[in-house]
């Protein structure tokens, strides 16, 4: 059994902030700042290719309402929601999670690094994901 699992099944210990029949959100253990909040469906799914999109449906309204509980009864002005799908995204935890990371002005935290497309690799591109 996984680690959130076990927190499903109440073998770990956590701090609950929301629960209903398919989904829990609990207070991640190390957070960024202090309200991180982690969103899992409480049925495995290793990542987002496993999880029903009905199951999906009920986390991502979760994810909504943690962020406004964010928002609204911790005064952040913002966060970030973010999923990491796959080891080679940073996924440490195999059990399909949705963070939602408090921002506070000039904190430091930086999303990635971008570039530029070379000349026709966005057509290329499109059409793979097209075909
Ligand atoms: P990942 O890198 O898989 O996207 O993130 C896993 C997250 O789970 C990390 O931010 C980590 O702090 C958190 N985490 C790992 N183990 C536990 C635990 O036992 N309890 C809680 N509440 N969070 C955990
Ligand atoms: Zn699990």
């Amino acid at each position: 059994m996984c680690i959130f699992c076990q927190i499903v099944a109440g073998k770990i210990p956590s701090y609950k902030v929301y629960e209903d029949e398919k989904v829990l959100a609990f207070l991640d253990i190390k957070p960024v700042h202090p309200g991180h909040i982690l969103v899992i469906p409480k049925k495995h799914s290793a990542n987002l290719e496993e999880i029903s999109e009905e199951d999906l449906k009920a986390v991502m309204i979760v994810v909504k309402k943690m962020g406004n509980l964010i928002k609204k009864k911790l005064s952040y002005a913002g966060y970030n929601v973010t999923e990491n799908n796959d080891p080679i995204a940073g996924q440490e935890i195999p059990h399909l999670h949705f963070h939602l990371i408090p921002r506070i002005a000039d904190d430091g935290l930086s999303n990635w690094t971008q570039r530029e497309y070379a000349d026709g690799e966005a057509k290329e591109v499109l059409q793979k994901l097209t075909s």
